[in-house]
């Protein structure tokens, strides 16, 4: 169960508490205020009807029959079940008028949470209706008031609701201004979350990111031994290509091959950006082999593009490395470094893999040092 529903189900148990005290009340008052032995038969009709009511409509709340509909806490229902309920029970006994009028205003506030200020207004009509109906039966019967009375006391119910209602208004206003502040704020929040994680140039998953879910892959490893592999991707002379281009073209060239990384791997591995001109790729579920076929791929298929309008060439070298169980985030980072440095001193434009990698994470047939290019 939601809060929301709970919230809900806590107003009505609120509203049932209120309309017993009422209905304590009014048989206390009902036979005190005549002689002993007083007919409370005709009583049981009205209170038994109430109480179903009352209870089918909590049952259906509970069951979220009317989540999607404008009154999911069913509140109008329940108002017009009570005002009917205590007009019921002022035509009885006329003499408990006092009780009834204090009762109507004790209904209002619970339409404050859940109704707008049309409904509120329709509630002031409906409760001064059927005042005025119950006042205008007793007179049919000959039980009503002086005219004076009645008129009096419509108008002081009428001002009394209608305050009730302007109240409720400023309320529910309030409410809707804070329920989309709210929803504003949590959209910025998920703006500002997104990012703080992202890298603003290529639009990659950025350093800060990357090294929580290596965090997260690292605790996967070692309790489920999901194996993961780290690529370090450098990009070859750049400094030369921003020399010759500018700034300008060296970020577009960025932004491609970040384009390039991105499409390149499944929705289950991570493209990032390290810093500067530097990539990791988080392969995971692979096992070394497998992985080093994936970045010579790569490599391939990022010396083989053209960038920007110009037509550059560009070429990068890569360390790849397995994640080793029990060791630290970090110094699977710095495995696949070491072997970046090495492709980079063999030359450029290469894979180069550290060779270390657990039995288990050994795709079968390929020995584990025979992945070293
Ligand atoms: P190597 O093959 O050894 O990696 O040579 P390199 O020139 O790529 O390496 P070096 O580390 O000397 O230079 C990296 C260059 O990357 C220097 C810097 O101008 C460039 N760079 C880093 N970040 C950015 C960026 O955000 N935009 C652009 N346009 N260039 C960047
Ligand atoms: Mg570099
Ligand atoms: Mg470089």
């Amino acid at each position: 169960m939601g809060s929301l529903q709970h919230d809900i189900l806590r107003r009505h148990a609120m509203a049932a508490l209120g309309i017993l005290l009422f209905t304590l009340l009014y048989l206390f008052a009902y036979l005190a205020t005549f002689d002993v032995g007083r007919d409370i038969s005709p009583i049981y009709l009205p209170v038994i009807l109430y109480v179903a009511g009352h209870a089918l409509t909590v049952f259906c709340v509970s069951r979220g029959w009317f989540d999607h509909t404008r009154d999911p806490s069913l509140t109008l229902p329940v108002m017009v079940m009570a005002i009917l309920y205590m007009s019921y029970l002022l035509y009885l006994a006329p003499e408990l008028q006092w009780l009834v009028l204090i009762s109507y205003l004790n209904i209002m506030p619970f339409g404050i949470f859940s109704l707008a200020w049309r409904g509120l207004l329709g509630m002031t009509l409906f409760v001064l209706f059927c005042y005025a109906t119950v006042l205008f039966s007793l007179s049919f019967k000959g039980q009503g008031m002086a005219p004076q009375v009645e008129a009096l006391s419509l108008m002081a119910l009428l001002g009394s609701l209608l305050m009730s209602a302007f109240v409720g208004r400023e309320f529910f206003l309030l409410r809707t201004a804070y329920q989309r502040k709210n929803v504003e704020l949590r959209r910025a929040l998920g703006r500002i979350e997104e990012l703080a994680v992202t890298d603003e140039l290529t639009g990659l998953n950025n350093r800060r990111y990357l090294l929580r879910t290596l965090e997260k892959h690292r605790a996967m490893a070692i309790r489920q031994n999901i194996p993961f592999v780290v690529a370090f991707i450098d990009i070859d002379h750049f400094k030369q290509t921003n020399d010759r281009h500018g700034h300008r073209i060296g970020d577009q060239v960025l932004g491609e091959l970040a384009q390039l990384l991105q499409s390149s791997i499944r929705e289950v591995d991570l493209a990032a950006r390290y810093g500067g001109e530097e990539f990791i790729l988080l392969l995971s579920g692979l096992r070394l082999s497998t992985a080093k076929r994936v970045m010579e791929r790569i490599r391939e298929s990022v010396e083989v593009h053209t960038f920007s309008d110009m037509g550059l060439r560009q070429t990068v070298s890569i360390g790849v490395a397995a994640y080793m169980p029990d060791e630290e985030a970090d110094e699977v980072l710095s495995r696949a470094d070491r072997m970046l440095y090495v492709a980079k001193h063999e030359g450029r434009n290469l894979v180069r893999v550290d060779p270390t990698e657990t039995p288990e994470t050994t795709e079968s047939g390929a020995s584990a040092g025979g992945n070293n290019a």
